[in-house]
Parts: C-alpha cells; structure tokens; sequence
C-alpha cells in the first residue's frame, strides 16, 4: 500500500491513502536514507509504501519504503551530533506573511526567507498582510515593495486575513497543492487559517483525538487537508522556516537576478563585492537592480548576523 504521511510522533505515523483510509504505521529496523543524517527517517509529507500489520485488529502498517522526496525542509539539532531533523518533505510552495508593522518585517528577512526557499526548491509567495491597517504613505511602501518582487519574479498579494481581503485568491493559489504560512509571529499566520477554514482547529482536534490518543502534542509537524482541494502543513513551534548551509559561492545563485547576470562578471568566480567588472555592480550603478536586495545579499556573505538580529528586532 501507498500513503502520504500527515502525522509523525516519532514511532508512529499517520498515514492517508488515495482512497481515503487512515493507518497508523511503524518502521521496521534501521531506515537510512541516503546522504542525509537525520534523527528522524521518515517527515511529514513523505510518500512511503507500507505492508499491512495482519495481527493486529486496528489499521496497522510497517513502513517498508520512502519514495524519493521532491524537497525537504530541515532543523539543524542543538546538541553536537550535527544531525539533522527532517521537519517537512515535499512541500509545493511556502508562503511569506508580510507587515509593515505590528510586527516590521524588514526586507533582510524577505531575502533570507528567499533564498532558503530557492535553496530547499521551493515555491515562495509573497503575502502582504494586513492592508486594512496601512496609511496612504505604507500602501504606496507595500506597492514598491511588491513590485520590486515580482520584478524578480515572484508572486505577491496584498491581503487582509481579517476583513477577509483576497482570500478568495490565496485559496485559489492553494489548489492541489501542498502549502506552508510562515512569517514572524504577530504577522497573521493564525488569522489568515482561520479565515481560510475557520473549522481547521476543530478538525486539528478530532484528527489528534482521533488517531494520537494518549500522545502530547510536540513540535512535530502536522499535515491537513482543507475543505478545499488542498493541503497545508503546519509546523507549530518551529521557528522560521529551517536553516540551509550554503556555501559563500552559491547564495549569489539564489538571488536570480544576480544569477541571470553572473555570466556577464568579468570572473567567472565573481562574488560581486570587491571584484572589478561585476556585471551586478554595474547594474546596480545603472539603477537596473535593488540596492535593498544588494544590501541583503552583502549582509548575508559577511555572516553578519548581529546586523541582521538588530534589523530584527528594531522597532
Ligand atoms: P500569528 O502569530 O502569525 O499567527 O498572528 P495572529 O493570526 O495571531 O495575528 C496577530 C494579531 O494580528 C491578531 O490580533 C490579529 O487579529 C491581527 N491581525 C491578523 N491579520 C490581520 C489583518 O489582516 N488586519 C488587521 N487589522 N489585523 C490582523
Ligand atoms: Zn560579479
């Protein structure tokens, strides 16, 4: 049998077929998965293959196979292991909730959020929340904002998850897909659910009950099925949307502006700072590119990360 993992607690995970049925699988022996050292071997998301458990008289299953992920989404472990854990895996696309302000999302969040997406191979979208609240002057800021994104090529809406404005077109976006909400907290990540199915945390609570009898709720990952024909998968207490190691040489390449001018540097090698002839520098002189986006990418070589928490947390 084939079924698409929902849940995972660790021993058990829920599984959905095609059809509809629900199973509570085990894994059998070790799991390794190929080039990843990861504490958990199977995520949220993962198609697995599974036999039936014969002797036992609930819907049982042991996981023979996980098929090969599209992408994954990770969290680095805190002690010294250098493990991973697998938070998600194939996930269509991820939303990014923006705010001006209540909470401020600066633009060196928006481009780190960017590029762990480009990284992971995920789609990201952007959703610029609450424009109920916003002045004539932050309107236009949004405006720009947008603009300069989709220039770049990605999608952007402005939305108000609690006037309800353009949630038509967030679900439409959604359709036969597998999404994620991310964004800082405060943003409207939990509004904009419930304005999506405002009986999602009802259905949280009958599937839990359902099937996790007896489990705590943890940080894991859970996947859901809307009333809608598509899914979201809600990471509850992760923070952010994992950590990728890059190596210095590649973050250019997930600027795709920058990437679709690389071949123009006079190096080859060029990591457009220093260097004479940088095709992106050149561009940003001739107003052809961000300065914002330059400043994120600058930021994020130097590894300088009190920079970037400051900018966080200023208000
Ligand atoms: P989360 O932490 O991202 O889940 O954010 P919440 O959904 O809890 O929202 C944080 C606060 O912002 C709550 O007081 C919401 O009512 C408010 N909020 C969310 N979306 C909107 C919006 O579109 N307009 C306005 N005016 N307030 C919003
Ligand atoms: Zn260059």
């Amino acid at each position: 049998m084939t079924g698409i993992v929902y849940k995972s607690t660790g021993s058990w995970y829920t599984v959905k077929t095609d059809d509809g049925q629900w199973y509570e699988c085990r894994i059998k022996g070790k799991f390794r998965i190929k080039g990843i050292k990861s504490t958990n071997p199977v995520a949220v998301g993962d198609v697995v293959d599974f036999d039936l458990d014969t002797k036992s008289d609930v819907a049982t299953g042991v996981i023979t196979h996980i098929q090969e992920r599209e992408n994954y989404i990770i969290r680095k472990s805190v002690n010294l292991s250098k493990q991973t854990h697998i938070i998600a895996s194939n996930i269509d696309q991820v939303f990014l909730l923006v705010t001006l302000n209540n909470p401020p999302t600066f633009t060196a969040f928006i481009d780190r959020f960017l590029i762990t997406a480009e990284a992971y191979g995920i789609h990201a979208i952007l959703l610029f929340n609450k424009i109920d609240t916003y002045t004539e002057d932050e309107l236009l800021e949004i405006k720009f904002l947008a603009a300069m994104y989709r220039e770049i090529g990605y999608e952007c809406m402005g939305i108000s998850a609690l006037k309800e404005t353009n949630i038509d077109a967030v679900k439409k976006q959604m359709e036969g897909k597998v999404n994620m909400f991310t964004g800082h907290s405060g943003v409207g990540k939990s509004t904009l659910v419930n304005a999506i199915e405002p009986d999602l945390n009802l259905k949280t609570k009958a599937i839990s009950e359902q099937h996790m009898q007896g489990q705590h709720t943890t940080t894991f990952a859970e996947m859901y099925d809307l009333n809608f024909d598509a899914k979201i998968i809600d990471t509850p207490g992760i923070k952010g949307f994992g950590i990728v190691d890059m190596e210095r040489e590649e973050i250019g390449n997930y600027f795709p502006e920058f990437f679709a001018l690389k071949s123009e540097c006079k190096f080859n090698n060029c990591l457009h700072l220093e260097e004479p002839k940088c095709a992106i520098k050149d561009a940003l002189d001739n107003d052809e590119l961000h300065w914002s986006r330059y400043k994120s990418y600058v930021q994020i070589m130097e590894g300088d990360e009190e920079q970037y928490r400051k900018d966080q947390y200023a208000s």
